[in-house]
């Protein structure tokens, strides 16, 4: 910790969000206290894939953000004993559109590879040749297991000096302290309101005005697989090249949508596009769906699930494919297109949110933002 100040830092949320400005910000000296409602990080942040994606980020800026949050993550991860596989990302070509796309994409980046299907067979046996055209190797991404990596930083946090208050939910925020609700009021210089997709309680006008929405995605996380099968790639095909706003930009992708559409529509209604993400057990993380609204029903779509395993087929040959668990899992993501929504309701007051399908790669770098901010303010 290189201190700087010794300003009172406090954090609605202990998602990923608010863990790591609370990492970010005692690093740089302040003294930092975390609120959460619930017992331990409950959230987004512990029902992802655990993906650390500059792959699906659009190239400039935001690319330049996932690449810190990967560097962030593989140092912490270092220091707090955190499993995180550098394993990258394999993108894989089924439709001649599909391989279009890649070719595009693969032309305005230095580190990714363009390997045929002989070549993907050989360095990834997991992959379903079945179909194949090819495939996109990128080395930058990698994967954490989030309920244990969640655990990790709260530890590594503590250890730093966070005070992290669990099932306390802060229930009002007066001009320079937050309230709880059992009535403890804490005050702060700065306060973060991390709070991910609850949008009701704490300045639910400047959420509403903010342009977000929810989203919820079904999951679920395979058995582990027999000793032996290593996936060695965090695996995705055909239907996540419509998905991620890095590959916008290809023209192909339009044409790929159109195909998808066509071929799979009950997908498309449903916002299915798969990615599988190989953990330390031997498991992976398989999803997802996409719905939009305020209100789901809680029912556990069958059907959806059936979706999503159908599309896994198509690219990855799982020898054990039984299902060990299945969750929800929402989060905001802007309505305008941005990346992440940074909002300051009142004085000394920062809201994060909407980091969408791309949270656990992009805090890092927003926290380090909003830090950064507080100190030219105070210049
Ligand atoms: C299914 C799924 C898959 C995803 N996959 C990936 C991926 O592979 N890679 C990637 O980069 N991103 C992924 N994301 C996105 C990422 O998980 C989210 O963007 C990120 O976790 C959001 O973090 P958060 O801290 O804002 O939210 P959360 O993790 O939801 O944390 C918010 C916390 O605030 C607490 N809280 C709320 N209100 C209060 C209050 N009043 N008082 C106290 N505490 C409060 C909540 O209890 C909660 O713990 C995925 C998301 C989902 C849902």
């Amino acid at each position: 910790v290189t201190a700087v100040t010794d300003a009172r830092v406090v954090v609605v949320g202990a998602g990923i969000v608010g863990v790591a400005h609370a990492i970010t910000a005692r690093e740089s000296g302040y003294a930092v206290t975390v609120c959460e409602r619930d017992g331990r990080p409950l959230g987004a942040s512990v029902r992802n894939f655990g993906t650390l994606w500059p792959l699906g980020c659009a190239d400039g800026a935001e690319r330049e953000q996932a690449r810190q949050g990967v560097r962030r993550w593989r140092e912490v991860a270092e220091r707090a004993g955190i499993w995180l596989a550098a394993s990258g990302s394999l993108s894989l070509a089924y439709r001649e559109e599909a391989w279009a796309v890649l070719g595009e994409y693969a032309a305005g980046q230095a580190n990714a590879v363009l390997l045929e299907p002989a070549a993907v067979q050989r360095r990834f046996p997991a992959a379903n040749g079945h179909g194949l055209r090819g495939a996109l190797y990128s080395p930058e991404e990698a994967v954490v297991h989030p309920p244990s990596a969640m655990a990790g930083l709260v530890a590594y946090a503590r250890s730093m000096g966070v005070v992290f208050h669990f099932g306390t939910p802060v229930v009002r925020v007066e001009a320079e302290a937050v309230e709880t609700a059992d009535g403890r009021r804490l005050p702060f210089d700065h306060l973060v309101v991390a709070a991910g997709e609850e949008t009701r309680l704490l300045f639910p006008g400047a959420i509403a005005a903010a342009g977000v929405r929810r989203c919820r995605l079904q999951m679920l996380r395979t058995v582990p697989q027999p000793a032996g099968y290593a996936p060695g790639a965090i695996y995705s095909s055909d239907l996540t090249l419509c998905h991620y706003p890095a590959f916008r930009a290809c023209p192909s992708t339009a044409r790929l949508r159109a195909r998808l559409e066509a071929e799979l529509p009950a997908h498309a209604a449903w916002g299915v596009h798969v990615l599988a993400a190989p953990h330390f057990d031997g498991s992976l993380t398989v999803g997802d769906s996409h719905e939009h609204g305020e209100d789901f029903d809680p029912e556990w779509r069958t059907d959806v699930e059936q979706l999503i395993l159908a599309a896994l087929a198509e690219f990855l040959r799982l020898p054990d494919p039984r299902v060990a668990s299945r969750w929800h899992g929402t989060y905001l993501r802007s309505t305008r297109g941005e990346t992440q929504v940074v909002v300051q309701p009142q004085e000394r007051v920062t809201l994060v949110t909407a980091l969408g399908g791309l949270g656990m790669t992009l805090s890092w770098g927003l926290a380090q933002q909003t830090v950064d901010g507080w100190a030219e303010r105070s210049d």
